[in-house]
């Protein structure tokens, strides 16, 4: 059984979450400046976290709504994976970092 994990700011978060990706990359130290660079010229961030280094990719989700909601909640066609990640917004280092 999945568990939901649903938190009250969701209401009125307008789908934070859901506005961007962001996945962990290897990059040899010596060229972490020049791959930060290029890639800020495709709008998109590097951040180091906890030890490692995540690509910030500001794609919205095509089932985000424009009222902040996921069109295809409740339905077969929302990825696990929604279900079951951690709110970003818990992390406030994390959060402190995407905003700058
Ligand atoms: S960022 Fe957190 S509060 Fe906002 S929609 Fe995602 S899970 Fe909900
Ligand atoms: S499917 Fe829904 S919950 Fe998942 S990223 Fe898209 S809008 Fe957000």
């Amino acid at each position: 059984m999945i568990v939901v994990k649903k938190i009250k700011e969701c209401d009125t978060c307008n789908g934070f979450c859901c506005k961007c990706f962001i996945m962990p990359i290897k990059i040899h130290p010596k060229f972490i400046d020049d791959y930060k660079k290029w890639l800020s010229y495709h709008n998109v961030k590097v951040i180091f976290h906890k030890g490692r280094n995540l690509v910030v990719i500001p794609i919205k989700c095509k089932y985000l709504l424009d009222n902040g909601k996921c069109k295809v909640f409740n339905s077969s066609k929302r990825p696990i994976m929604c279900n079951i990640a951690g709110c970003p917004k818990e992390d406030k280092e994390l959060v402190s970092k995407l905003e700058k």
